[in-house]
């Protein structure tokens, strides 16, 4: 029988954030995560991530940042078109402080770094398993591993991802809905350099977005990662390089000559959201909560606010010695963090939505949106808040 406080299955990209953060507040951690710990060069996950700025903070907060700087890109412009139209909006970081508006990390790095984190003293990482039996009673939970141990905790924290099995068996409301998009992943090397800048192409078949990326180490060439929507029957691993290579470069002669330099990886496109982000003695995170359109970079993001605003309110209450497992404990994070989600859902569901439709109707509202963009500057620096998480 282990004994914890808290009990967290799944140690991906949030679960770990959040491992790391209430270990730091003297809590005593176990994380279940049913694969196996990743080597850094897999390539499993060719995402790379937009960190916010106010998602580095809180990994500058938990003392991860120093460690994964040398990796990080920043992101000081972001220009967003749409495809046909002479309108554009430019984002500089210039506007709002010295501070980058951000960071590109590739996934599998984050990845890496946050496992060696979970190696703290005060949290157990039980890998490869997962829990086979979830009790929720009234003074405890208590979780039968597939590998056979059994943990008692006061809390549970789903943080399994969007098919998140405690999140099924609590019985909590779920409404989701897929897009009719499919997003390729892959990295490009280009001739011109990209200037710290990030792109946002809006098409008919959906957003196309240039991320920078750090040089390549091996190659010295200039890098960036692509995340590139279209409809949900196409098929992306078809088309040869080159016929791929021809087709960004009609949207995006920007960067000179350019070539495919990764694997293609492809992710059909879905939104999740949750009636409650709790239960007793559950607590959902992350992707467990909430799936938005990647369109503006914003999942995981919102996926660290939640292990942010978790880690102080449990930590908190631990430290005035409250049961950290009640819902009158847990309410106020379902409150904070549904807002926010919310926020971010329609606001990435909306924007979506607008730049896919073939009405004229939408494409002079498209325009006005651009045009009241670049002529309202108290409104594009409230935009650039939002997106930098601050
Ligand atoms: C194409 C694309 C691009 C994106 N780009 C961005 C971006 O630029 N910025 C951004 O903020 N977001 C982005 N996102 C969203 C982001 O990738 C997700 O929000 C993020 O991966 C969610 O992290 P998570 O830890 O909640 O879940 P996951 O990353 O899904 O991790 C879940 C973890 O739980 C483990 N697990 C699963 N099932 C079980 C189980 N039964 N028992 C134990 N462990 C289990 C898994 O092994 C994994 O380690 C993008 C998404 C897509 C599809």
């Amino acid at each position: 029988m282990m004994q914890a406080d808290v009990t967290i299955l799944g140690g991906g990209l949030v679960g770990s954030i959040l491992a790391v953060g209430l270990a730091y507040r003297g809590l005593k951690i176990v994380v279940l995560d049913h694969n196996p710990p990743l080597d850094f060069k897999d390539s499993g996950d060719g995402r790379t991530t937009a960190v916010s700025y106010g998602s580095q903070q809180i990994f500058h907060k938990l003392g991860l940042w120093d460690g994964i700087a040398c990796h990080a890109q920043p992101i000081c412009e972001i220009r967003v078109f749409e495809e046909g139209s002479a309108w554009t909006v430019d984002y500089d970081h210039k506007d709002i402080g010295p501070h980058p508006m951000g960071y590109i990390l590739e996934n599998r790095v984050m990845r890496h770094h946050l496992q060696q984190a979970l190696k703290h003293p005060q949290i157990t990482w039980l890998t490869p398993s997962s829990a086979l039996n979830c009790q929720r009673l009234f003074d405890k939970a208590v979780i039968t591993t597939t590998t056979g141990e059994v943990i008692e905790s006061k809390l549970i924290v789903g943080a399994e991802g969007r098919h998140s099995p405690v999140r099924l068996q609590s019985g909590i409301g779920v409404h989701q809905w897929d897009y009719p998009q499919t997003a390729l992943v892959a990295h490009i090397y280009h001739q011109e350099p990209h200037h710290n800048t990030a792109w946002e192409i809006f098409m008919p078949s959906g957003p196309l977005a240039v991320l920078p990326m750090l040089t390549c180490p091996q190659t010295q060439q200039h890098r960036s990662g692509l995340v590139w929507a279209k409809s949900r029957d196409y098929d992306w691993h078809h088309p040869t390089n080159q016929d791929l290579e021809k087709e960004f470069l009609s949207y995006f002669p920007f960067y000179g000559s350019i070539s495919l330099c990764s694997e293609r990886w492809t992710y059909p496109l879905s939104a999740l959201k949750v009636d409650s982000f709790v239960a007793h003695r559950l607590a959902l995170v992350g992707d467990a909560a909430h799936v938005v359109h990647p369109i503006a970079g914003q999942g995981v993001n919102l996926g660290w606010r939640d292990a942010d605003v978790l880690t102080t309110l449990l930590g908190d209450a631990f430290d005035v010695g409250l049961d950290i497992g009640t819902l009158s404990v847990l309410k106020s994070y379902h409150q904070k963090q549904k807002l926010d989600h919310c926020g971010v859902l329609w606001m990435t569901d909306g924007i979506n939505r607008l730049f896919r439709s073939p009405y004229r109707s939408t494409y002079f509202l498209r325009n006005a949106g651009f045009a009241v963009v670049n002529h309202l500057p108290p409104l594009k620096r409230w935009l650039m808040r939002k997106a930098m998480g601050i």
